[in-house]
């Protein structure tokens, strides 16, 4: 590996070829995408301001504490001129093969079944940031969705691909399913061509949307989407989106897996239970058992409370009246009126005398006003006679 002379501006002559080795060593650390953008106002800037100003980002305020880093890369690391920004492939999910209803089996994003990605590509890129100062520079900050940067900006300016309608960054072979890094350096790069948008009049993504979450122009109301709402969002879920939900207890795939850019069935990974867990089992996960149970996955970063909600509220989408009496227990001995509250709404769904009875049980007992009113909803919807008993 050649060393180059330990100069900051490495724009023209040197440029080239520290740009092969930093694509190189990419690689081989398992980088399929890599590319240089220089440090200049996010070109989306304004959009970013105004989408924070409408509330399209919901209850996640620490997008807009980091709003002025974010909008301003010179605050991120003031010798910076150039981002080198990468893509760190993971696998989609199979199709599931399984009648989720039936055998009480949720969803889980395909990013989050594996090893938690912020370590893994952190690790990667603080290996190629170590290659990068060997050669000469002194400043450089890694970021792997664990700061305040707008990574899909420097992805673009970078020459990784193009922001989708599903709002990704898309790459004509490798399509979206990958995870974004990035490297501020005080190296200057010549900048990369921008990649051209190629969605044309597709719109596959924004009409499968079960939310209705993204609209054109690349807007994402993130207060539809389920992946705000399975993950982010810690309140009770507003009862019109849950049946929404389907059987996505962490995350959503669907506005990837419809993309056209993203149809190479070749990597998917095996279907598992990482992917489509049991259901009942999830419910029953006491705090302890959920960090144990999801230990070194991304899905360890979630509430218990807002995750079992999750589960509760997608056994009670399955209508399956063998989920009674794992809703009914959560509802009587859940320690989280979170839970509780979402139990009771499930039994609703699934209505019939033994969901009814659950709940009017509860009712005598239930102490919790916003729990009551949710036995009160789902006993005022739930029939007595369960929707797949009358099949
Ligand atoms: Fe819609 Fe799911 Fe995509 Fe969110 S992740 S925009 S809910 S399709």
């Amino acid at each position: 590996m050649g060393r180059l002379p330990a100069h900051r501006s490495t724009r023209g002559e040197g440029s080239g070829e520290l740009k092969q080795i930093i694509r190189s060593e990419a690689r081989r650390l398992g980088f399929k995408l890599c590319g240089f953008a220089p440090v200049q106002p996010p070109p989306h800037g304004e959009f970013v301001r105004r989408w924070l100003h409408d509330g399209y980002a919901g209850t996640m305020s620490y997008l807009g504490r980091g709003r002025k880093k974010r909008l301003e890369p010179a605050l991120v690391l003031p010798a910076a001129r150039s981002v080198v920004t990468v893509g760190f492939p993971y696998r989609r999910a199979p199709a599931p093969g399984l009648d989720w209803r039936e055998q009480l089996r949720g969803r889980i994003a395909a990013y989050a079944s594996g090893p938690d990605y912020h370590g893994v590509v952190l690790a990667k890129l603080e290996q190629l940031a170590a290659v990068m100062r060997a050669h000469g520079s002194h400043a450089t900050r890694a970021y792997v969705d664990t700061g305040p940067i707008l990574e899909r900006e420097w992805a673009g300016l970078g020459g990784l691909g193009w922001v989708g309608k599903n709002t990704m960054i898309l790459h004509r072979h490798e399509g979206s399913w990958f995870f974004l890094g990035e490297i501020f350096t005080d190296y200057e790069f010549d900048p990369e061509p921008i990649a051209a948008d190629h969605c044309g009049s597709c719109r596959r993504c924004l009409d499968l949307c079960p939310t209705g979450a993204l609209q054109p122009g690349h807007l994402l109301d993130a207060r539809l989407c389920l992946s705000y709402l399975t993950i982010e969002y810690r309140g009770a879920i507003p009862r019109p989106l849950r049946p929404r939900l389907g059987e996505w207890i962490f995350g959503c795939d669907i506005c990837q897996e419809v993309c056209p850019w993203n149809e190479k069935p070749s990597r998917a990974v095996a279907a598992n239970e990482a992917l489509f867990p049991y259901l009942p089992e999830l419910l029953a996960l006491d705090t302890a058992a959920y960090q144990r149970r999801f230990a070194g996955s991304a899905v360890s970063r979630a509430r218990r409370d807002c995750f079992v909600r999750n589960v509760a509220v997608v056994l009670g989408n399955t209508g399956n009246p063998q989920a009674v009496p794992v809703l009914a227990g959560a509802l009587a001995h859940d320690a989280s009126a979170l839970v509780r509250a979402h139990a009771a709404w499930g039994l609703g769904q699934i209505a019939g005398a033994a969901a009814r009875g659950a709940l009017g049980r509860a009712r005598r007992r239930e102490s919790d006003a916003g729990v009551q009113s949710e036995i009160a909803a789902a006993l005022e919807r739930a029939p007595l006679a369960s929707a797949a008993a009358s099949l």
